[in-house]
């Protein structure tokens, strides 16, 4: 039970103020992105910036009052939208927001909040699709002006040496506020390459790290949490500390997949760093079926090569419409002749089949970067940014390996059922597969991490995907949430035993804690209760949160 703003243990605004003073004045008032379009408050040439950046993420993530899907920053019928004049709202908006700078303002803002019973939460880029970035009444964390990157070639965990078969180790130590884009630029100029190919407005050390955060080069580089060598935290008590696998062992294990913003706030995050391959290979299909039987036979036969391609080292997306679909794979490294032959049966069942029609595209690039600015940085032309600021949910399913080896035919029989059922206005009829399971994230041990270990044993993330407009009715919005939890329940019973990615994952995914978090989850409750007894830290299906 948290004190609210309307309440009278809220702390009035003198109280507020002298809690900024403490922190060097860094207590900001924050406001729906949409505020200075409404009166009474109307400013013209604001209001003009935020309808002009609406969708623009990166924009989004400058703003401390917005999150990118902006229905997370509305309170039931309190909301404040861009192309309405009637009253905003603060909704779920925190009315105040810490812009961290130092590890000391959020020790002192855990204090605040403890004492005058006010829930944190912790905002970084506000990408987060369960609304976790967001909270009414709540104080937020800001991370997003901690942008520090720090490389080392011979990095040096705190009082953890290395082992001395493991030779020097180069890593790059991440602030919690800095952007995918802004990572993969100063990696490259270090020729190296680092885990992860996210789009570029997403939060490098922030939820990413939490959730598990999943990379089209897992398979070749290991999982994310493979890649963590350290990371440096403040617990709700108001501690430091540097965790890794020696120090502090549990929030090391905790902090990396067993949900973000429920163990503390994380400042930063040291990634290994590898040698930037000679090349990558970039493989394409475009794939056009004539009727939903025969993409059904596409799906099949391409989930049946899928362990093969996996275990080479690809990862990759394939987004699948009723009679079509489009495959893009990378891998580290490679050359023209063998990707194609990597995937010669794909092309030659593709040419034996009546009903398909595929293309195949091999493109070489000298270096991640340059596949980077080519693909996910330049899809909108004008700003590396990504389109956002569309009410969006998901729901999401591990599709395990023995699926692909055993029952191919059940994929793609899942699949068909979820691009052809009627949706009637619910989710769509489009599946976003993220091919990032397999080969040497398969490896790492199940344990090491509080991640779910159905990505160990994972090869496809399943998404499907529900949109709404600002002007739709709560009934619509409702029949929205329902019917993606319906729809996703197809990969439920193809996969019951695996998980879903909670950082994608459905709102109202049913029985949680097993879905996303696995057999890893009693421990984290354990964890939770040590370094947060008072739950100042609570969030949307995060550990601890039944109770709230
Ligand atoms: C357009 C888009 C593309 C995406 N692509 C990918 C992808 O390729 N791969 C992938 O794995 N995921 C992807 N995601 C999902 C993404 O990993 C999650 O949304 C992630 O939680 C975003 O983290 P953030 O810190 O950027 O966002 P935020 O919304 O700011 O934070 C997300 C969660 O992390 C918590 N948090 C943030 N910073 C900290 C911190 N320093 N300490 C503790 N808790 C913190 C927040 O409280 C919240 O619970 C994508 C999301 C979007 C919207």
């Amino acid at each position: 039970c948290y004190c609210l703003p309307h309440q009278r243990c809220f702390p009035s605004p003198p109280v507020w103020h002298s809690f900024s003073k403490d922190i060097g004045g860094r207590l900001i008032q924050a406001r729906p992105a949409a505020y200075p379009c409404h009166d009474p408050h109307y400013d013209e040439a604001a209001c003009k910036v935020a309808k002009t950046k609406w969708t623009d993420a990166l924009w989004r993530s400058d703003q401390v009052g917005a999150s990118q899907h902006p229905q997370w920053d509305s309170f039931k019928q309190q909301k404040c939208l861009i192309n309405a004049s009637d009253t905003c709202y603060q909704g779920a908006v925190p009315i105040y927001a810490v812009d961290v700078r130092q590890a000391d303002d959020v020790s002192k803002a855990f204090a605040f909040a403890t004492k005058h019973h006010i829930r944190v939460i912790v905002k970084n880029t506000g990408h987060d699709y369960l609304g976790r970035s967001d909270g009414r009444g709540a104080l937020s964390i800001w991370t997003h002006n901690l942008k520090t990157i720090d490389f080392s070639d011979n990095f040096e965990r705190f009082q953890c040496p290395f082992d001395s078969k493991d030779g020097q180790v180069s890593a790059v130590t991440v602030g919690a506020g800095v952007q995918f884009g802004e990572l993969y630029k100063a990696v490259a100029a270090q020729n190296k390459i680092v885990i992860a190919f996210d789009p570029p407005s997403v939060g490098a050390a922030g939820g990413y790290v939490g959730g598990g955060g999943h990379s089209v080069l897992a398979p070749t580089y290991g999982l994310p949490a493979d890649n963590i060598l350290e990371i440096n935290v403040v617990t709700p008590d108001g501690s430091y500390f540097v965790a890794n696998e020696c120090q502090n062992k549990d929030l090391f294990w905790a902090l990396r997949g067993g949900g973000p913003a429920t163990f503390g706030v994380v400042l930063s995050v040291t990634y290994r760093t590898h040698p930037a391959p000679a090349a990558v290979t970039n493989v394409h299909h475009e794939v056009s079926a004539n009727d939903s039987s025969s993409l059904r036979d596409f799906i099949a036969e391409y989930a049946r090569l899928m362990p093969s391609i996996a275990d080479k080292g690809y990862g990759g997306s394939f987004a699948a419409l009723p009679n079509a679909g489009h495959l893009n794979y990378v891998l580290p490294g490679g050359n023209q002749s063998a990707a194609q032959q990597d995937w010669q049966p794909l092309v030659d069942f593709a040419a034996s089949h009546p009903g398909l029609n595929v293309l195949q595209r091999v493109t070489m690039f000298p270096n991640f970067y340059a596949f980077f600015n080519a693909t996910l940085c330049n899809r909108f032309k004008t700003q590396c940014t990504d389109l956002t600021g569309t009410n969006e949910i998901l729901a999401s399913r591990l599709l395990p390996r023995s699926l692909f080896v055993n029952s191919p035919d059940a994929i793609a029989d899942a699949y068909m059922d979820i691009l052809t059922r009627n949706s009637s206005n619910g989710a769509r009829n489009f599946i976003l597969t993220m091919s990032v399971g397999g080969g040497a994230g398969a490896l790492g041990d199940e344990h090491s991490a509080a991640l779910n270990p159905a990505w160990r044993k994972a090869l496809w993330h399943t998404i499907i995907q529900a949109v709404w407009d600002d002007d739709a009715s709560d009934d619509v919005i409702q029949h929205k949430f329902v019917d993606i939890t319906n729809a996703n329940q197809v990969f439920r019973d193809l996969a019951p035993e695996s998980g879903s990615y909670m950082n994608e994952g459905d709102y109202n995914e049913p029985d949680w804690q097993t879905s996303f978090f696995g057999e890893h989850y009693e421990r984290l409750v354990e964890i939770k209760a040590l370094v947060d007894p008072h739950d100042v830290l609570a969030c949307r299906n995060c550990v601890g949160s039944e109770a709230w």
